[in-house]
Formats: structure tokens, C-alpha cells, sequence
């Protein structure tokens, strides 16, 4: 991965939380580079979160699925606005809940002029679900740029672990970068992405990008 020379690299511990906000409009004022992160609830988003930040605890692990309807902001190091996303498709949530969540995360997508990129989360063991493919379809539709990222890696092994990514990536026609919070895996190579992707000037083509991160 190409980082260009002059891009400063970003200090991830050096991130706060800035504020939840329930729609797009109480964004704070700014035209920083955003990623925005999604996953279906218990996908270990929070988790990640926090090994990317190196950031014990800032990412509250919800113990309630579903009952997250912000989205929380955090700055990374004065040049990044990193978007936490709710958990979606949880099974039990009311029919009006689900209803409240599509219509935020669609306000924030079509208001958010400056997202670069959005992470998609799948947990490595079930692939993706319908919930997640209707995302990659709204993300399409809308031109966003997405990446898949395979968590708890580390419930599988190296065999299980590459077959389980092929079918993923069988399924959404990228190739899912393997993470794990736990053992801190793939965290190193998703903060490259990011940089490159949202803070460094590169310009850059979707063709090419797509020709990079689906190996
Ligand atoms: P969220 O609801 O998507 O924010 O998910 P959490 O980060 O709260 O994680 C949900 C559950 O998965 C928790 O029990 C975590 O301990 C577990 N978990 C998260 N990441 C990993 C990981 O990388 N490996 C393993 N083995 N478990 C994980």
C-alpha cells in the first residue's frame, strides 16, 4: 500500500470523542475527511474501534444491541472525523425502530459531502447478511466508496479463515481485509487504508482503487 510521501501520518491515540449526534444536520461545523463505520449489532464494531483508535474504553461496548440510534463522532488527530455508525439488524428491534435507523443513516449519506470511505464490518463466521447487503446496495447506488472488513478473525483458523473470506468476497466483490481485536490483527494495514483513502491527497481513480483492494 502506497501512502504518498508527503501525507502526514495520522497519531491514532490521539483521538477523542467529540459528540452523538441524532441527525445530520447537528454535525459539528468543519470540512474535515470522513469514515463512517457500519456493522450489524455484536459485530464487534466498538471493539474495533478502539484497537484502531489504541484507545482502551472510548467506544462504549453497547450491552443493549440495538438500542444505539446516534451517530458518535470522534476527531483522530485533527485531521480525521471517524463516524460510529448504529448497529443495525437486530433481530427483536421494532419494526419503527429499524424504520428510525434507515431514515438516519440515509439523511447522513445523503447530507455527508465529505465521507470517503465507509467500513463495512462482517463478522468473519456468518458473512454478510441481508441487512448488510441492502447497505452495499444503498452505498452503490449512492456512489460511496466501501470496503469490507472481516472481524474476530480470530475465531478461525488459517484454513476456515481463507475460505470463509473467499465466500465473502464471492459475495460482495471485494476482499474483506481480516481483523482481529482481540490478537490485534489487520489493524496496522486498515489505518493505511484509511490514510490513504480519506487524508492523503492522492487522486485517485474508483477503477484503481477497486483494482488495489480486490486481490
Ligand atoms: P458491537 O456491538 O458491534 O459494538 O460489538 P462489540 O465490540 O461490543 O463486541 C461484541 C462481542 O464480540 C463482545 O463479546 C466482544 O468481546 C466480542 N469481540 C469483539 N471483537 C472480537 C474479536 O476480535 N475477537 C473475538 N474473539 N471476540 C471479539
Amino acid at each position: 500500500m502506497n501512502i504518498v510521501a508527503d501525507s502526514k501520518r495520522i497519531d491514532w491515540p490521539n483521538t477523542c470523542f467529540v459528540q452523538s449526534v441524532a441527525d445530520a444536520n447537528q454535525f459539528p461545523a468543519g470540512d474535515w475527511p470522513q469514515v463512517a463505520v457500519a456493522g450489524h449489532s455484536n459485530v464487534g464494531k466498538s471493539s474495533l474501534l478502539n484497537t484502531l483508535f489504541g484507545r482502551k474504553g472510548l467506544v462504549k461496548t453497547s450491552k443493549n444491541p440495538g438500542c444505539t440510534r446516534l451517530l458518535n463522532l470522534f476527531e483522530v488527530d485533527a485531521q480525521l472525523l471517524v463516524v460510529d455508525l448504529p448497529g443495525y439488524g437486530y433481530a427483536r428491534a421494532p419494526k419503527a425502530e429499524k424504520n428510525r435507523w434507515a431514515r438516519l443513516i440515509d439523511d447522513y449519506f445523503s447530507h455527508a459531502t465529505e465521507l470517503k470511505l465507509v467500513l463495512l464490518l462482517l463478522d468473519i463466521r456468518h458473512g454478510p447478511k441481508d441487512s448488510d447487503l441492502q447497505l452495499v446496495e444503498c452505498l452503490n447506488e449512492a456512489g460511496i466508496r466501501w470496503l469490507p472488513v472481516a472481524t474476530k478473525a480470530d475465531k478461525l483458523s488459517g484454513n476456515e479463515r481463507s475460505r470463509r473470506l473467499k465466500e465473502m468476497k464471492d459475495a460482495i466483490m471485494l476482499a474483506p481485509i481480516p481483523t482481529s481485536s482481540l490478537k490485534t490483527m489487520g489493524i496496522e494495514q486498515l489505518r493505511n487504508v484509511i490514510e490513504e483513502e480519506a487524508v492523503s491527497n492522492s487522486a485517485d481513480t474508483i477503477e484503481s482503487w477497486l483494482a488495489r483492494t480486490t486481490r
